[in-house]
């Protein structure tokens, strides 16, 4: 059941068929985990955490510089030098106090992704480098749990949803290996 502060909040995604109280409350029921909070990241983890998810979870290893200030919308110019989880927990729980929101400052890698990945329902891909789109992509596809990759490029975006329960194909049915180091832009 929602609460009337949450019936208020979120009357947008109650009117809207196909959503409607069932839907909000399976997203209240939810969590996700954001794979960097940059460019990708920001807009992912404000609309998550606008829509109502229950539990965000946020992992970036990276300080604000003032030439992320142009798209990555989560940090402004008093983060500026500090972890950008800092900002972005400051930001998303001002946004909304009622997600459970989990920052994790630190390098996503081969020996953390699994214990992380495993306490999420869904992983949200906004990384920057071939190395950790792999290193997510194989992570999360073992576990079976859904990946939404996101990537930009200048003017193109590409948006992906691998989902093991679904049968789709996975990151590397796309992709079967990562691009030689140098050869292709971030
Ligand atoms: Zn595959």
């Amino acid at each position: 059941m929602l609460n009337d502060r949450e019936k208020e909040r979120y009357k947008r995604h109650l009117s809207l068929s196909g959503f409607g109280n069932e839907g909000q409350v399976a997203l209240r029921d939810a969590s996700a985990l954001c794979v960097g909070a940059g460019g990708l990241g920001s807009p992912a983890s404000l609309y998550l955490a606008a829509a109502g998810i229950g539990r965000l979870g946020l992992v970036d290893d990276d300080t604000v510089d003032l030439s992320n200030l142009q798209r990555q919308i989560l940090h402004d110019e008093g983060s500026i030098g500090k972890p950008k989880v800092h900002s972005a927990s400051n930001r998303l729980t001002s946004l909304n106090s009622d997600v459970r929101l989990e920052v994790h400052p630190g390098r996503l890698d081969r020996n953390n992704v699994m214990a992380l990945f495993r306490q999420y329902d869904l992983i949200v891909d906004g990384s920057d480098n071939f190395p950790t789109r792999f290193l997510v992509a194989d992570a999360a596809w073992l576990l079976g749990k859904p990946l939404v990759a996101g990537a930009i490029h200048q003017f193109e975006g590409q948006l992906t949803v691998f989902d093991p329960a679904l049968r789709s194909p996975c990151y590397r049915c796309l992709l079967p290996e990562p691009p030689p180091p140098g050869t292709v832009p971030t």
